[in-house]
Parts: structure tokens; sequence; C-alpha cells
């Protein structure tokens, strides 16, 4: 659709536009961008969610991430025994002869797929939590009535998480809207970063340790995703990837470091490298219809915490990732706006690196031999076995009895030699992300 005016706009002058539409929602790739479901008192219980399906199926909109709204007003208009709740602030609730309409308003750029409403039989519940900055904000939840306990309970994890990701990336972006998690229930159990309003499924599980990971996921959107967003879709890495290697990062703080390197360790096991992480750029891609795209998850991860490991300075690299988030609060950002401020920071070119995890489909395939025909010693051989960049550099650990060996892989072959007593294991967990292939 194109709006012609009927004279010129001034620059930063804004104008109301009132568009009317109304219809039935579409059913697509298995998933509704309105999901109409019922509570289990009979009472309807409705819950949006437009990421990946789109959210022109909910309503007219520029269906694209490079061009967000400053702020946003949302309406709900519901029967007076529900009630309507959606991103931000409540800013006040007015009746009609038959319904409750609920003004919510966001103070803030939001992302297209970020908006959100859903109606209920909704309760809502307040946790007190001081910010990073020391001041005293309150955590919303907005529970269906009948598991008004069962979530105060809960939600008890909120502030601990909260804690963590305003120690990482800096204050949470959006407190003069507000934080806010509402119960909802879309299709396959889907829970979504709305910003300022995350979607939650009624499940209440805690996965592990008294933590629901996926929650830990969602709130981290907050600053990656919701506050960085990506221009286009192809970088939809810099969502997710960030995204899911908060879950290990939480971890390690709170639960140990055995925790950290078992989560990484499930993310080498469920990598696909079928598809590389970037994607087509300027054709709007949907990262969310193949399985095969699923990389920009685990392998997003897989990739900051190799490149952790290759930088080796724990200090310089979350200084690094709370500066970015610093300076590039609130806006749009793209692949290499992020590779060119981690070199500008560390003062190393990791370039290739992240060329090798982002656009090549197949990470660093190290092929080693080990030569035990000679009596009184054994050789390592190793190289890569792909064709990687030529200044490509990653460190790999080799362990032999006590000794930790680092090597350098290139594309010829090196050895190292070693008393043929020694035991050799191979520790892949502890560095970063490459595939082991033994030449016999
Ligand atoms: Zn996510």
């Amino acid at each position: 659709m194109f709006i012609v005016f009927n004279r010129d706009l001034q620059k930063g002058e804004q104008v109301m536009l009132e568009i009317s539409y109304h219809g039935t929602p579409v059913k697509m790739l298995e998933n509704t961008a309105i999901n109409w479901n019922k509570d289990k008192n009979n009472k309807p219980w409705i819950c949006t969610a437009t990421e990946g399906i789109g959210t022109h199926h909910m309503m007219p909109c520029k269906n694209m991430l490079a061009d967000e709204s400053d702020s946003c007003f949302i309406r709900v208009g519901v029967p007076k025994d529900l009630v309507g709740v959606a991103n931000g602030k409540l800013d006040s609730v007015t009746e009609t002869a038959s319904e409750k309409i609920y003004h919510w308003s966001v103070h803030n750029p939001i992302n297209i797929y970020n908006i959100s409403f859903n109606v209920g039989d909704y309760v809502k519940l307040e946790k007190p939590y001081k910010d990073i900055n020391g001041i005293d904000q309150k955590i919303q939840i907005y529970a269906l009535s009948y598991n008004k306990n069962i979530a105060d309970t809960f939600y008890n994890q909120v502030p601990i998480i909260l804690k963590k990701f305003e120690d990482l990336y800096g204050v949470y972006p959006w407190w003069n809207d507000g934080f806010k998690v509402t119960e909802t229930k879309m299709p396959n159990g889907l829970c979504m970063e709305h910003q300022s309003g995350i979607s939650m499924t009624d499940a209440y599980i805690n996965i592990f340790k008294g933590i629901n990971l996926i929650l830990v996921h969602e709130i981290s959107h907050e600053w990656w995703g919701n506050s960085t967003t990506a221009f286009d879709y192809a970088d939809l890495w810099l969502h997710e990837g960030f995204a899911e290697y908060s879950g290990p990062l939480f971890v390690e703080t709170n639960m140990g470091k055995e925790y950290y390197k078992r989560y990484i360790y499930n993310f080498y096991n469920s990598t696909k490298n079928k598809r590389p992480v970037i994607k087509p750029y300027d054709v709007g891609y949907n990262n969310l219809i193949h399985h095969d795209d699923q990389d920009i998850y685990n392998k997003g991860a897989l990739l900051l915490h190799t490149l952790r490991m290759e930088l080796n300075n724990d200090s310089l690299f979350f200084k690094t990732l709370k500066l970015f988030q610093q300076r590039f609060a609130k806006s749009n950002i793209t692949s290499h706006m992020f590779i060119s401020f981690f070199n500008e920071e560390t003062k190393m070119d990791f370039t290739p690196y992240f060329d090798v995890y982002l656009k090549q489909i197949t990470p660093p395939i190290l092929e080693y031999h080990i030569n035990k025909s000679q009596a009184d010693s054994i050789t390592l051989e190793y190289k890569w076995a792909n064709k990687l960049p030529e200044n490509f550099k990653l460190k790999i650990n080799f362990w032999n009895e006590k000794k930790l060996n680092p090597l350098y892989p290139s594309s010829t072959i090196q050895q190292l030699k070693f008393p043929s007593k020694d035991r050799y294991v191979f520790d892949i967990e502890t560095s970063g992300y490459f595939i082991l292939k033994e030449r016999k």
C-alpha cells in the first residue's frame, strides 16, 4: 500500500493516519498470529505472537525490522470480566456499556514483531526490584486467576535473572515502560520476548535448579533483539545467538563453571551446519520456517563461546559486550557493526573468524593423526581439513599427561612429539567449536 499526501510533509513533523481494518487472521505454518484459546474455566484466553508469521497477519504495518516506530499505543477492548494486556505501561482503563478498554503505551522504539496483546481472566501480581542504579522498580506478572499462587512463587526467579543481565549488559532498557510477564498459550508452548511484556506459557516448570532457562532466554532478548535490533532478518543471529549464549552465562555465575560447560556441550550436538548463520539480505528472510536455519540459535551461541575462548580475556570480552549494548542501545545494528566494534575494542582482527562461523556452512575441521610407530615417542599430526581463510586463527587445546599444549593449526600438516608413556586426550569442552576428525 502506498500513501500519497496532499501536501509536502516537513521533516520531523508528526501526522496521524487512521486505518480501519477487520477480518479473520489466517492460519499458516501451523501457527496463527492470534490464538483463540479457552482457559480451564472455559473463559476466552486470546494470545498473540507474530515473529516469523509476520505482524501483517495481525495489523497493517511496515513488516520490517529496519524502521522501528519510536512509540506505540495499544487499546484493547474486552468484555468486562476479562483483562487486556499489552506492551508498555497501562495508562488507564475506560468503560463503555458493554466493555472495558485497556489503554497501553510504549515510550520507546519497538520492533514490529514485539508488539502484542493478550486477553484473559488475568490477575496482576507485583514484585519489588532494585535496579542496577539503586532505583526501586516493580516487576509485574499477569497470570490467569486460577494460577495466581503458582505464578507468584514461580516468578520469584525474575529479580535474580534481571540482576544478572543488568550486571552483564547494563541497566534494563525499558524501565520507563516497566517490566512485565504475561501468561499465554501459543502452539508448541511458544514463549516470546515481547518488549516490556514477555509472553510465557502456563507450564510453570523450572527446568534447571529452580530456574526456567526459557525465561532466561526471553529476558536477555530485552537487550539482544529488543534494544539492539538487526536491520535485516538476515542478521537475526544477533538476537537469537546472544539470547541463547546468555543461558550459559547465567548458569556459569549462578551455578558454576561445570554447568556452563555442559550447556555449551549441548549446543555442539544440536548444531546442524546445513546453512550459513547469516542469511540473504534485503529479502525479508524468514529464519523460522526451516529447521536448517535454527543454527542462528545454537551455532550463534557457540561462536560467541569460541570467540570468548579465543580472546582469552574475560574482563575485556564482557566489557566489550556491555559497551556495545550502551553504544547501540535502542537502535538497529548489523553483523558488520558488531564485528567492527569488537575488533576496535579488542584491538585485534576477528574478521576471518566471523567469516568462517557466520558465512561458511562447515565450521573448522581439525584433522589429526596419532603416529605410534616410533618406540620412544608419539607424534601428533594435525591440520585444518577444510578450506579456511589464510589468516584464520584458532587456538586448540591439546592435553597430554598434565600439560596443556596450545596448537595453532593451519592448512599444512604440523607435528607435536611427546614421550610415548604420556596420555593424550583432546579436551574439546573448554576450547572452541570445531569438528574433530581422526585420520587413521
Ligand atoms: Zn529467542
